[in-house]
């Protein structure tokens, strides 16, 4: 139908890729104001190496989703 997809799968995940990219280094940019946390601020478990360069976070992934899951509930 279209010759956009003429790319195919691969074309399309290395945009993906880009955009993945471009996307962190934005929230990197917009997110970091220090120092990430070593450990989760709320359960103490050390944030991962990988995650903490990532972006600026006091929480574990766990605990960020949890956080988030719970501010989300609790907008009234
Ligand atoms: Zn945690």
């Amino acid at each position: 139908m279209s010759s956009a997809w003429a790319g195919g799968t691969d074309a399309i995940m290395e945009r993906m890729d880009k955009m993945t990219a471009l996307y962190i280094e934005e929230a990197r940019k917009s997110i970091y104001t220090g120092e990430s946390a070593v450990n989760c601020e709320e359960c103490g478990e050390p944030i991962p190496e990988e995650r903490r360069r990532a972006i600026a976070c006091k929480y574990c992934l766990p605990c960020h989703k949890a956080l988030e899951s719970a501010s989300r509930s609790h907008k009234v």
